[in-house]
């Protein structure tokens, strides 16, 4: 059987979870999902590196054990994983590793003893003993690299600590180095023999010339007296192995390298080699380091070694807290949908190179790609199937004598047109998707989406509907239509797990009879056009994507100071810059008890009207009424059964709406603008039902529909309900 291993960089433990983490994250898991649905038995890694004299003086301070520490900041990462869907009981990551676990320290120090025995290629010991040389703060007592220290004011003086701003010392100690440099020409020949090694090309072609650069030998270790916490070096306790080595070994010791407990519960002979996904920040770690290592102790090298670029603001600056134009988490999960946040991430950012990251353009392109596209798509075939079809998926065939009359409407009657269409997409989605190119396979996914949108409008199906002979015509229509929402729920379902099963739970694919399981087990290769079975009964029609009130979510963004003081969100724990060689003093055990929330996910905002039209008394409303007088107002839920335009009435749509009465009303509303009319088709609305009838462009309108004026034009935008009511309700 095949097997694939993916794995996200594991993150020092000094730093709270930001947008940098949880990209990679959605990357990988979203490879993760892709490799699963094509039947291959996956193991995706994540976790932290806890070791380290950062993490140990963040405990002192904190007043823990450094393993304390670590406990404590990784609860904040299960607890993002959780929050975003990522964990393994979510369908995510495999395993969260961990550096301080016991089998690490066993594998380690396997891999260790192995460099330890080993001859460079040129024939020298791969690990020696010499003496490591730095600047020293003796009130840290600890070595600084160079973002740790201030650089000297004049020439021939000394860095200053950026904590204490007392000078340095320049002193040496005993420690364990990697002859690295007799191992440039072995990783350049490693490069070149395999192409895709390191991707993306670009970042190739930086670690060559950093390799050809010449390379200087590690230190890896550090006497025990000056870093305790962490593997001690194998026969040699008074050292400690320092950073990297100990770090990235965890990839194969998590699946069971040097320890035969964890090689029978996952697997290093089954799931390595692995592909490493990366911060281009830390690709040099693993694209120069890790192999040496691994040639050094005879172990096989990774699959390749995947470098992505940076979030910046909108503005392209980087992100950094002293500007204060991170992306916060909490917003993030409080305010979108997590699919839509997993979207916005693999389609924006062009992957291995930077992208950009802002609120506003996050709403953008949840209304526009997901509500408007997407999910549009979804409702409204939906809808018409379960208002045209009896809520069974009809017949897609058009028998001869139907088809001159097909023809006659602009329906293209063959069939392969379409199919053809989306096989060539999916087949260039699949690829772009192998290729880590997930913005482009994106686009693709949108080709087949606007499409199939514009087929479903030219065949204008509430004409259809209104003619007896057309009926095969429509279900033509409509079964392309929902065949092709079944394609994309598969291929989508990598990026959108959530929303992809959504809308197949709704096509009535997901307890069907003879149905082909979900997508999460469906290989995008194997989808056969057509397999959607006829006379399917659909689920219940819900709307996926509401769309974002930007205006309004963007005040509730900016304005955090109250809502900390709404819902008590005042101990917010500051996140702090990554990374390990060189990591600032930890600011994780600034609120060190801050307590872990748990809190419900309020459903992101719907368009509504306006809190000044809801709410009596807001700005705006000048004069009070009664309560006797609101209840003059006969207001019903109403249900849209049909909706068309009026002919040369280019404001003015025609509807019939039931309310719950014996006939439905027939309602006219200047909102043609705005609304196309089958987007309207199955809404729920509020109407007001003793409005005096009257006549305009010679048609009865029996009520009126409430809707929010938005903006200085006065857009309509139609009240609606979110829970699910019968039709006549009344709303009081
Ligand atoms: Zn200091």
């Amino acid at each position: 059987m095949k097997t694939f291993y993916v794995t996200t960089p594991i993150y020092y433990a000094n730093s709270l979870p930001h947008l940098g983490h949880l990209y990679t994250m959605i990357v990988a898991d979203a490879v993760a999902r892709h490799k699963r649905q094509q039947g291959i038995e996956t193991f995706f890694l994540t976790g932290t590196d806890e070791h380290g004299i950062n993490i140990e003086r963040a405990a002192e301070r904190a007043g823990r054990t450094p393993k304390e520490q670590a406990d404590y900041v990784v609860s904040y990462f299960k607890k993002m994983t959780a929050e975003f869907r990522l964990d393994t009981d979510h369908g995510g990551y495999d395993m969260f590793m961990r550096t301080s676990e016991p089998f690490h320290y066993e594998g380690v120090s396997e891999l260790w003893r192995r460099a330890a025995r080993a001859k460079t290629p040129k024939g020298k010991d791969a690990i020696y003993k010499g003496h490591y040389e730095g600047w020293f703060c003796a009130p840290c007592a600890a070595y600084k690299t160079e973002d740790e220290y201030a650089k000297p004011t004049e020439a021939g003086g000394s860095p200053t600590c950026l904590i204490h701003e007392t000078p340095l010392d320049r002193i040496s100690e005993e420690s364990y180095f990697f002859r690295l440099s007799d191992y440039a020409e072995a990783l350049l020949a490693l490069y070149e023999s395999r192409p895709g090694f390191v991707q993306p090309e670009s970042r190739n072609n930086e670690v060559t010339a950093f390799v050809r650069g010449g390379l200087q030998d590690l230190s890896v270790s550090r006497l025990k007296t000056s870093v305790s916490w962490g593997v001690p070096v194998p026969d040699d306790p008074d050292h400690t192995m320092y950073v990297w080595f100990d770090a990235l070994t965890n990839y194969i010791t998590a699946i069971g390298f040097g320890n035969e407990e964890r090689e029978r519960a996952v697997g290093f002979e089954k799931f390595w080699p692995a592909l490493h996904f990366v911060g281009k920040d830390i690709l040099r770690f693993h694209a120069v380091y890790w192999p040496a290592f691994l040639m050094a102790a005879g172990v096989e090298q990774p699959r390749a070694i995947v470098a992505h670029g940076m979030w910046l603001d909108p503005n392209g600056r980087k992100m950094s807290k002293t500007l204060g134009n991170t992306v916060d988490l909490d917003v993030l999960s409080r305010h979108f949908p997590i699919d839509a946040i997993r979207y916005f991430c693999l389609r924006e950012m062009v992957f291995g190179q930077d992208g950009r990251f802002g609120y506003e353009a996050l709403i953008d392109r949840t209304n526009s790609d997901l509500a408007s596209g997407l999910g549009n798509l979804s409702s409204r075939t939906l809808t018409m199937i379960s208002r045209y079809a009896d809520g069974r998926i009809p017949s897609g065939v058009i028998s001869e004598d139907k088809l001159l009359l097909a023809k006659r409407t602009g329906v293209d009657t063959d069939e392969t047109t379409i199919s053809g269409f989306i096989e060539h997409a999916r087949d260039q989605f699949r690829q772009h998707f192998e290729a880590f190119a997930f913005s482009k396979a994106l686009e693709t996914a949108w080709t087949v989406v606007a499409r199939v949108d514009k087929m479903t409008s030219d065949a204008r199906p509430w004409e259809l509907a209104k003619d007896e002979n057309q009926k095969q015509t429509l279900s033509a229509v409509l079964y392309r239509a929902a065949e092709t929402l079944r394609w994309l729920c598969v291929l989508l379902y990598p990026v959108m797990p959530t929303a992809t099963l959504e809308i197949w739970t709704q096509l009535g694919l997901a307890n069907s009879p003879g149905s082909t399981g979900t997508p999460a087990g469906i290989d995008p290769a194997k989808l056969k056009w057509g397999e959607l079975a006829e006379g399917t009964v659909i689920g219940e029609v819900k709307p996926l994507f509401p769309r974002i009130d930007k205006a309004k979510t963007m005040a509730e963004i900016n304005e955090p100071e109250q809502e900390a003081g709404a819902d008590g969100r005042g101990d917010r724990v500051s996140v702090e810059r990554e990374h390990p060689l060189g990591v600032q003093a930890t600011e994780a055990n600034a609120v060190p008890n801050a307590p872990i929330r748990k809190e419900t996910r309020p459903s992101p905002p719907m368009t509504s009207a306006t809190e000044a039209d809801a709410v009596p008394g807001a700005e705006g409303v000048t004069s009070f009424i009664d309560i006797t007088d609101f209840t003059k107002v006969d207001l019903r839920v109403g249900e849209v059964l049909t909706a068309e335009r009026i002919p040369k009435a280019d404001k003015l749509l025609l509807l019939t709406v039931d309310i719950g009465e014996e006939k439905p009303r027939q309602i006219l509303a200047g909102i043609a603008q705005y609304y196309e009319p089958e987007q309207l088709l199955g809404r729920k609305i509020a109407v007001v039902a003793n409005l005096k009838p009257r006549k305009l462009r010679g048609y009865e309108s029996q009520g009126m529909l409430l809707a929010a004026s938005v903006g200085d034009e006065g857009k309509p935008v139609i009240a609606t309900f979110t829970e699910d009511v019968p039709n006549g309700a009344r709303l009081k």
